[in-house]
């Protein structure tokens, strides 16, 4: 006596091939969410670093990049912070 729910035998190879595309898709989904976080908080943590190296903790001012960091390092505004925090550099 044979089940017959599946259209088919229920040989278990056959039923494993017959959903195998959809079995892989279903972990591969689930890899990925896996995956995707850990990725997505370490970028995350990488990219928050980046910007604190733009930061001058004389002025407590933020800046967005090199260029903005280097000038802001010769201007007279930066000086006077130095200044008036008794750093000479
Ligand atoms: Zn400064």
């Amino acid at each position: 006596m044979t089940y017959n729910v599946f259209g088919g035998t229920l040989n278990p190879t056959l039923l494993l091939l017959k959903f195998f595309p959809l079995s892989v898709l279903w972990f591969a989904l689930f890899v990925w969410l896996l995956a995707y976080k850990p990725y997505k908080s370490a970028y995350d943590k990488d990219s928050a670093p980046a910007n604190k190296q733009y930061y001058c903790e004389v002025c407590e001012k933020q800046l967005n990049g090199p260029q903005p960091y280097n000038a802001h390092m010769k201007s007279k505004a930066h000086r006077e912070e130095l200044e008036a925090a008794g750093i000479y550099a």
